[in-house]
């Protein structure tokens, strides 16, 4: 095993005069508020070792990596059925776009951009008010990293519900096409809410862990999902974790992941770790620019990758 603490330090120190790099998101006005130059890193190991740098205690928004949570529960609820209401493909385009949407007919590309994890959100939601679902959601990661005191920011999720014309245009549409069970109004106030989902560094890194450990929690030997399905959650995020980025991390970075607005990744060494980076810089593409750099300088050093 690679001396990961002295690892992860090299990242922190190498990187640091290059944080505040990238933009931060400010189409939600509340996300806009962080400091650009923060930067927290935190990997855990199937045997439970932690080794954190930087602001790696400091509770980020989540934001769209609640996704892959999401999409957990509802392939829990509906299994297979789950792909009756959205694809399995990467989308070639922004995190947010329509264009396709309207091609398509309601049915979205995939269950990480924001039209189809509005879909995930809906399937959550069956049998369910609201307020249940978003209960639900949190008790669910809670469980995964074993921490009671992980919670929405309300700020987020209201700046959010405010200024979110374009996931009430997706939703709309979608409900135009009949791809929606619940009201709009429901479907994204769950929506809204599990991005608004606020961890640190160590706690969304064991909250990942069971995707790194064939579907269970290595501490407490719960089964949370089956060998095949966390593989499967792990090949969606390779292919479509980054937004029009997918192709890029996976060739610099080689693990699957998922990045949020907020400037947050998780990424899944399969067998080997759970790791989760947080730099509000993003990139072009909506991801997190130190953040990423962060991951591809932790897969050169300790040779991780799905591709060997
Ligand atoms: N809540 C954000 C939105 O819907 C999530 C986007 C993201 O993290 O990529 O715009």
């Amino acid at each position: 095993m690679p001396n990961l603490q002295a690892i992860v330090d090299e990242i922190y120190a190498r990187l640091r005069p290059r944080l505040g790099e990238g933009k931060v998101a400010d189409y939600i006005p509340q996300l806009a508020h962080v400091d650009p130059k923060t930067f927290g890193m935190a990997v855990v190991t199937v045997d439970g070792a932690v080794h954190t740098a930087g602001d790696f205690d400091v509770p980020f928004s989540i934001q769209s990596i609640s996704k892959v949570f999401t999409l957990t529960l509802a392939l829990g609820k509906h299994g297979e059925t789950t792909w009756n209401r959205v694809g399995r493909e990467p989308s070639g385009t922004a995190f947010n776009s329509i264009v396709q949407l309207e091609q398509e007919e309601g049915k979205p590309r995939n269950p990480f951009i924001n039209a189809g994890a509005i879909a995930v959100s809906d399937l959550v939601l069956a049998g369910h008010t609201p307020r249940e679902a978003i209960g639900e959601i949190v008790r669910f990661v809670r469980y995964l990293a074993d921490d009671e005191s992980i919670a929405i920011d309300p700020a987020v999720a209201k700046s959010e519900e405010a200024t979110g014309y374009r996931n009430f245009a997706l939703a709309n549409f979608m409900r135009s096409f009949g791809k929606l069970d619940h009201p709009v109004e429901h479907v994204l106030g769950v929506y809204f809410h599990h991005c608004a989902l606020a961890m640190t560094c160590t706690q969304l890194a064991r909250s990942g862990l069971f995707l790194a450990a064939g579907g269970r929690i290595p501490g407490t030997g719960h089964t949370v999902v089956s060998r095949q399905r966390a593989r499967r959650i792990n090949a969606l995020m390779l292919t479509c974790g980054h937004y029009d980025g997918s192709g890029d991390f996976a060739y610099h970075v080689g693990l699957p992941g998922k990045s949020g607005v907020g400037g947050g990744i998780l990424a899944v060494a399969p067998g080997r770790a759970s790791v989760a980076v947080w730099s509000p810089g993003l990139n072009h593409n909506g991801n997190s620019l130190i953040g990423s750099l962060a991951l591809e300088m932790l897969a050169n050093r300790t040779g991780w990758s799905v591709f060997e």
